[in-house]
């Protein structure tokens, strides 16, 4: 989370094999794909024939809406495409569209300096139905560090599977700047340690000023923590959102990745 004062639009790093460079930020509470309903040119054919055209007249055309089902593909049609493209964008669109989670739940939470931390922390449990939960343990490491750059910074690594492997958060240690104060920073950084790879236009994602957590956030949580990890997503996005080309993914997870956030 950066300080208030700092408006920079999100500031995310990819490193690692690839030297790929890009900003996961965006996303902006839904983008507008409207769920669930696509758009279809029906045209009227005469009985018994197909369509002509003869000079002087044009065929008779009546165009229809029609709700198409989603792709059969898809893991799960009860969401709408506009909540796949959110998780796309906050999250699979970093792994040609297969999803980025933690294999095991709960996931284990290290913060020494701030006892604080684990309820902060498991807003995430309340909101996504106890899908994504923490507990004490090792793989999210949470350090106290002295900066002004920013109030809170998350450092993510994950596999080519799909799976995040560990996550450092360094939390500012002068908060005077911070919106919300550090209960709010430290569940903001959850959000990105949980898999919230960007930020949003409003709730405790917003890069700057996070208040609580939105209906769309609590349903991202929820999503992503109902798939396993490296969940192909891209059957349930419309065409223009699809991953092409070379994939970052990789079912055996070879390759590795860190993705740093404030
Ligand atoms: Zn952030």
């Amino acid at each position: 989370m950066l300080r208030t004062s700092r408006q920079a639009a999100c500031v995310a790093v990819f490193s690692v094999f690839l030297g790929l460079m890009a900003c996961g930020g965006g996303g902006g509470g839904g983008d507008g794909d409207g769920g669930g309903g696509t758009t279809t040119t029906t045209t009227t054919v005469p009985p018994g024939g197909t369509t002509t055209t003869t000079p002087g007249s044009t065929p008779t055309t009546t165009t229809t809406t029609t709700a198409v089902a989603q792709n059969p593909n898809c893991p799960d049609n009860s969401y709408s495409r506009s909540d796949y493209s959110f998780l796309y964008a906050l999250n699979a669109s970093q792994l040609s569209g297969h999803t980025i989670r933690w294999a095991s739940v709960p996931v284990g939470v290290s913060a020494p300096e701030y006892p604080t931390a684990l309820n902060a922390f498991n807003q995430w449990s309340g909101a996504s139905g106890g899908r994504i939960s923490f507990s004490p343990g090792s793989s999210i490491k949470v350090a106290k560090v002295v900066t002004q750059a920013y109030c809170g910074l998350a450092s993510i690594w994950y596999n080519s599977a799909g799976r995040i492997t560990r996550t450092d958060i360094e939390i500012a240690a002068d908060q005077t700047n911070c919106s919300g104060g550090v209960n709010t920073v430290l569940a903001h950084e959850a959000g990105h340690a949980l898999g919230f790879l960007g930020h949003t236009s409003s709730g405790l994602m917003h890069p700057s000023q996070g208040t609580s957590i939105s209906g769309q956030e609590a349903r991202f949580a929820t999503m992503l923590y109902s798939f396993p990890p490296g969940t192909d997503i891209n059957p349930c996005l419309t065409t223009r959102r699809r991953s092409g080309g070379y994939s970052r993914f990789d079912a055996r997870g070879r390759r590795s990745y860190n993705f740093v956030i404030r």
